[in-house]
């Protein structure tokens, strides 16, 4: 039976813009099983060209080639990749082994693509490449066998898809003549064994051994010559190979995608782990946008939680600069009846019950030493606490400078340790509670007495009171700030009890106790006033929310520029790898890949980027947030960071996006590489 007959068969290349250049005319030959046929022809006379129309590597042709009845010409794409696979094995001059993957892995990969089970595939490729001398090289690699072994795994491979024709072209050429003769052997037992081999050839001497002589000359057949002297060999070693049980449809698995992939990665993988950590970067700046973001979003809703009370609003005089959000100049008669008045109309206007009225004013102070006041303490032993000649403290406890009166919406609930103050009582911030524990020597700060001095600008004699620590404030993001906080009756009672005048004595905030509402609407106003600012609390919400949007919004630049570059690097990166590797996929595509299986085979890698690059983004990441968090806390008492588990997730899933993206285009290209081409690339 006929195995193949081509019938009136042209081939053209194009050259140039309209010419052609005709490499084949008019063949008509057939071939049958069993045959072993040499072409033979000089170079340049088209017998490569005539192979590769055999093998449906190049399907743009004139004229019929059957295989099996079945015409070539005009047969999808799919249908030749199923034909390479199932019906064709190729041997080449070069070998084309793929030379990061072992010999095993070399002509397993046919079946790979078939989907064929592991068990079966090694067993099947270890019995053939037993059979042809290679027990012992399974596990090498390409580069450390002789030529002669090279081509016997070539064989291998073209041999383990069980094939009815294999086409080796020259696959002698490079070889020295006992080996080839060696490799003309086996040609000869594929043969003797019922394939159809053809074979081209230089070699008079592998013609003559031959059963048929073609020879070509300048693209036309000349001479087609049987052998009667042809004798089958005796003993045939090659293995009869059994077609796979699995269906020659099934095609390769993403997990067989995914572990060449990893292969290909492996052997370039200081380029590979290079490139992750690039994209790594662009990770990090991801997820610390994410912390920084949920952190400061969290530490405002906190802070308004615990530190204000919906009921009562602040009003402050506005300062220019960040202490003036803290820390405020008193409000003289005539501001405190324009703010009634202010507030009124605003209330009116805006349809709302209430009146703002002196008495409804609850007044609290805060100032620093120098700016209205100076502190300093005693124990009442006698030992004294006072500043130096250059005002420097001397023991580090009048940098307890702040003194706060606790704000009337202050519970237990912002207390760290101890109990709300009362008259001759005072609080602590957490600052000031720890240099008091260094001071007394004890954990015991809490129910120490100690003398408390206070000079206020323009009194001439310093008041004095013996005070009882209560407990230990929690202040908010003001932790690190040496403070006081006392009842603001207390304070105004000590200053008139030391002569000073209570009328005169500086209001530098008020508080409103009204209802929710009204609260709301007076709060809106304040925070929105150009003069007025609410209580530090609110300042500082402020100032944070402002400094997480700004934050937030660098980051988000940061991270944007970062993936858009991590983006450009991978597609270039693998651009250059589908280049790198024109042959290997040439290889591929000669052993049956289809565009789809090319890839699923890129694609993977771009996923396994991806992938790696998000792990070592996290790692990287959790590093990084690791640093913030102690360098924040140190400088500022808290970290507005906060890391959720989630946002790996996040990570993991973009970094994969941008990678499998960027891979689109370099794995689209090699998918439709000419196979002819890519196989003569080098
Ligand atoms: P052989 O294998 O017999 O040495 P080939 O089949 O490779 O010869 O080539 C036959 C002729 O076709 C040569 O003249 C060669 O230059 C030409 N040829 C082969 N491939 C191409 C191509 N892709 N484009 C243009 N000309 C080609
Ligand atoms: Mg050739």
């Amino acid at each position: 039976m006929k195995e193949i007959e081509i019938k009136h068969v042209y081939k053209h290349y194009p050259v140039g813009n309209k010419e052609k250049f005709t490499a084949l005319t008019d063949i008509n030959v057939c071939f049958k099983k069993g045959e072993l046929v040499s072409i033979v022809g000089e170079s340049g006379s088209g017998k490569s060209t005539l192979m590769n129309l055999i093998g449906g590597l190049d399907s743009q042709f004139e004229g019929d080639i059957f295989v099996e009845g079945e015409n070539l010409r005009g047969k999808p794409d799919k249908m030749l990749d199923k034909y390479r696979k199932n019906k064709v094995g190729f041997v080449f001059q070069s070998f084309n082994l793929i030379p990061h993957l072992s010999i095993l892995d070399n002509v397993t990969i046919a079946l790979t693509l078939s989907n064929v089970s592991p068990e079966e595939k090694v067993e099947k490729a270890t019995a053939i490449l037993t059979r042809l001398g290679l027990e012992n090289q399974l596990k090498r690699k390409p580069n450390q066998l002789s030529g002669g072994q090279k081509q016997r795994v070539a064989i291998a491979r073209a041999l383990i898809n069980d094939p009815d024709i294999i086409l080796a072209d020259e696959p002698t050429g490079a070889l020295d003549s006992g080996t080839s003769a060696q490799i003309l052997e086996i040609m000869k037992e594929i043969a003797d064994e019922g394939k159809l081999v053809i074979m081209v050839t230089h070699s008079e001497k592998i013609a003559s051994v031959s059963s048929r002589v073609v020879e070509i000359s300048d693209g036309k057949i000349i001479r087609d010559q049987k052998n009667k002297a042809y004798k089958k060999s005796k003993k045939i070693n090659i293995p009869k190979i059994e077609k796979s049980q699995r269906s020659q449809n099934q095609r390769l698995s993403v997990r067989s995608a995914v572990r060449l992939a990893f292969h290909n990665m492996w052997a370039s993988k200081t380029k590979n782990f290079l490139m992750a950590f690039g994209v790594a970067i662009s990770i990090v700046a991801l997820i610390i946008m994410l912390a920084f973001g949920s952190g400061l979003d969290q530490y405002i809703a906190d802070v308004s939680q615990n530190f204000t009370n919906p009921n009562i609003v602040t009003i402050a005089k506005k300062g220019d600069d960040i202490i003036g959000a803290f820390l405020h100049d008193p409000f003289t008669k005539q501001e405190k009846q324009q703010l009634i008045e202010e507030l009124n109309t605003a209330l009116e206007e805006n349809d709302y019950d209430y009146r703002v009225s002196e008495e409804s004013l609850m007044p609290g102070f805060s100032s620093i030493t120098g700016m209205g006041i100076n502190l300093s303490f005693a124990f009442p032993d006698g030992t004294q606490f006072l500043p130096d000649e250059q005002g420097q403290p001397q023991t580090g406890i009048t940098e307890v400078s702040y003194i706060y009166t606790t704000p009337p919406y202050y519970t237990d609930v912002n207390l760290i340790e101890g109990s709300m103050s009362g008259e001759n009582e005072v609080m602590l911030t957490p600052a000031a509670y720890s240099i008091f524990k260094q001071l007394l020597g004890t954990e015991q700060v809490v129910g120490q007495k100690i003398i408390l001095t206070v000079q206020m600008n323009g009194i001439d004699s310093p008041f004095t009171a013996e005070v009882t620590i209560t407990g230990v404030v929690d202040t908010s993001v003001i932790q690190s700030v040496l403070a006081m906080y006392v009842d603001f009756d207390f304070l105004k009672s000590m200053a008139t009890e030391n002569g000073l005048d209570a009328d005169s004595f500086p209001e530098t905030t008020y508080y409103i106790d009204t209802d929710v509402e009204t609260a709301a609407f007076l709060n809106d106003y304040i925070m929105s006033s150009a003069k007025y600012s609410g209580s530090i609390e609110e300042g500082l919400t402020t100032m944070f929310s402002e400094m997480s949007n700004t934050i937030s919004i660098a980051l988000t630049i940061i991270a944007c520029i970062s993936l858009v570059v991590s983006a450009i690097m991978i597609l270039v990166v693998l651009y250059i790898s589908v280049s790198e590797r024109t042959k290997e996929i040439g290889v591929l595509k000669s052993i049956g890949a289809r565009r789809k299986d090319i890839r699923l085979i890129f694609t993977s890698e771009s996923f396994l980027v991806g992938l790696l690059s998000g792990i070592v983004g996290i790692i990287l990441a959790v590093a990084i947030y690791g640093i913030f968090v102690a360098v924040l806390s140190g400088l500022l008492g808290f970290a507005p960071l906060s890391l959720k588990w989630y946002y790996f997730l996040i990570a993991l899933g973009v970094s994969i996006a941008v990678s499998m993206l960027s891979g689109l285009y370099p794995s689209n290209k090699a998918s439709k590489l000419d196979p002819v081409e890519s196989l003569r690339h080098e």
